[in-house]
């Protein structure tokens, strides 16, 4: 009981440390609409620090082409998480600018721009449902069909046949708990649902054994394919498959 209650306490503390980035960032008065970004991501000399703490980004700048696959790597606390975290606008640089297809990212409607990108954490966190309606939730209008193309992409078809209940199987906090290449797996798939036209990948760092590993890459070589990537990577293995490796150090 109390390993289940450390487990149980564990994930409330990932579901709150989601919540505490509340957005700190306000929409300009007559924000731009935004449909489908072609996903051309700019950065320049963007300084950021969290509240006045010390600088974590220090007048940084890059360009990534629409399509491009880029690695981000860097110490833990170097700031890797941070420059996506800007990106989706969750927080506002002191100074410089994050341009998508040209234009201020703090030009555009803020949910049209939260709607340009699909996140694949680390350790993901599952709603306490069905896992059918935990793929559903990446785009909450798709159809039953639309839903199990995205779980056979994403590979969930793999473990999921093996339940008794299937799809309707509940996982979450009051269900049955998955492995975290199991909880990734359907990240993977609430991606492809999305169809966002930016992906954003951290890689798991936990070892998930060979067969699932294999699994997960070939899932996310799939959904990276015609969209702009930024994937954080852990492992040296996966850079190879990367246009350009992003290297964060001293800010
Ligand atoms: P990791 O590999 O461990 O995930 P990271 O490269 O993603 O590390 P960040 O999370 O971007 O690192 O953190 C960069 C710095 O900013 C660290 O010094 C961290 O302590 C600090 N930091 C991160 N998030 C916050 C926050 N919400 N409030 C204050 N400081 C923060
Ligand atoms: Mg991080």
């Amino acid at each position: 009981q109390l390993t289940k209650l450390q487990g149980g306490l564990a994930s409330a503390e990932r579901a709150f440390s989601l919540l505490d980035q509340a957005p700190d960032v306000e929409e300009v008065f007559g924000a731009k609409a935004l449909d489908r970004a072609k996903g051309n991501i700019c950065m320049s000399k963007v300084t950021f620090s969290y509240d006045k703490g010390q600088t974590v980004l220090d007048g940084l700048s890059l360009e990534i082409p629409f399509g491009a696959r880029v690695g981000i790597v860097g110490r833990s606390g170097s700031g890797k998480s941070t420059l996506v975290n800007l990106l989706m606008r969750f927080y506002d640089p002191q100074s410089g600018i994050v341009m998508l297809d040209g234009s201020d990212i703090r030009d555009y409607k803020l949910s049209d721009l939260r709607n340009q990108f699909s996140m694949v954490p680390q350790d993901p966190v599952l709603l306490s449902t069905s896992i059918s309606e935990n793929v559903a939730y990446g785009r909450p209008d798709a159809d039953r069909e639309e839903i199990m193309a995205a779980t056979c992409s994403a590979g969930v078809n793999e473990f999921v046949e093996n339940l008794p209940e299937g799809y309707d199987t509940q996982v979450g906090e009051r269900g049955l708990s998955l492995s975290g290449g199991q909880r990734q797996r359907i990240a993977i798939a609430r991606a492809f649902l999305k169809d966002a036209p930016i992906l954003i990948l951290d890689e798991p760092t936990s070892s998930v054994d060979v067969e699932t590993e294999a699994s997960i890459i070939r899932a996310m070589d799939k959904l990276m394919e015609n969209r702009t990537t930024l994937m954080i990577a852990h492992r040296t293995g996966t850079l190879a498959s990367c246009d350009f490796v992003l290297e964060l150090s001293e800010g």
